[in-house]
């Protein structure tokens, strides 16, 4: 199937509520026109280089989304034009998202990473942190970034009854908080394995990459 008809049949399925983007790390410009062209306007990619590659290349009304995790030295790259950075790991990282927008005159959205696995490698928040940020006076000299919502990524497994408990658990982190904190509005989590589950479990935006442009080939990155 075409990148078109792989994006139609998924949304054709989603509730009014959720924002798809489509993960195009790795993948041709051509390939994320045809999406463009087919109407999708919102796009993420993982690796700063290529996000900035791209921008340059594609139509200027495209909403980039840098999804993968962010070194606080590739920020400068991608504060012109972000229109929401997903895997903001620390405040030090907000700190610096916040200098650059500032040089840039801009607002940046942010969403926290909240770490919800049970892997090692999975960058993030825990609860406790995160709460605690809220709690504290930290992000209120931030005036140039937004945190909008938090990010999370399940546990790369088959166990749906863990992957559901772990989104679970992440959406009712994001109710208590986002009840005192109202522009909290954004729940990013669910990938091509797990988005269904994730939709269930509360989530307001997907992040789909293989489902729309097919498997990715890892060496070529
Ligand atoms: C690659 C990636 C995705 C998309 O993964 P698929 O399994 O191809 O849908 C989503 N979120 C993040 C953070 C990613 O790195």
């Amino acid at each position: 199937m075409s990148v078109g008809e792989n994006l139609k049949k998924i949304k054709a399925k989603l509730p009014a509520n959720i924002t798809l983007i489509a993960v195009s790390k790795t993948k041709p410009v051509e390939l994320i026109k045809e999406a463009y062209d087919a109407g999708q306007r919102d796009f993420g990619e993982n690796y700063i280089q290529e996000l900035e590659d791209k921008h340059k290349q594609l139509p200027a009304d495209i909403c980039w989304h840098a999804i993968g995790h962010l070194q606080s030295n590739k920020v400068k790259y991608i504060a012109p034009f972000v229109h929401l950075v997903h895997a903001v790991d620390s405040l030090k990282l907000l700190q610096e998202i916040n200098k650059q927008a500032l040089k840039n005159s801009r607002v940046i959205d942010c969403l926290l990473q909240i770490y919800i696995a049970q892997e090692e490698t999975k960058f993030g928040f825990s609860f406790d942190e995160c709460e605690n940020l809220f709690q504290t006076d930290e992000l209120k000299p931030l005036q140039n970034i937004r945190v909008v919502g938090f990010m999370g990524m399940a546990t790369n497994t088959d166990n749906e009854i863990q992957i559901r408990k772990e989104f679970h658990s992440l959406k009712e982190l994001f109710s208590k908080l986002s009840f005192l904190n109202p522009q909290l509005t954004i729940l990013s989590m669910g990938m091509s394995s797990d988005y269904k589950i994730a939709i269930e479990e509360g989530s307001t935006m997907i992040r789909i990459g293989s489902s729309i442009f097919g498997e990715r080939n890892y060496n070529k990155v």
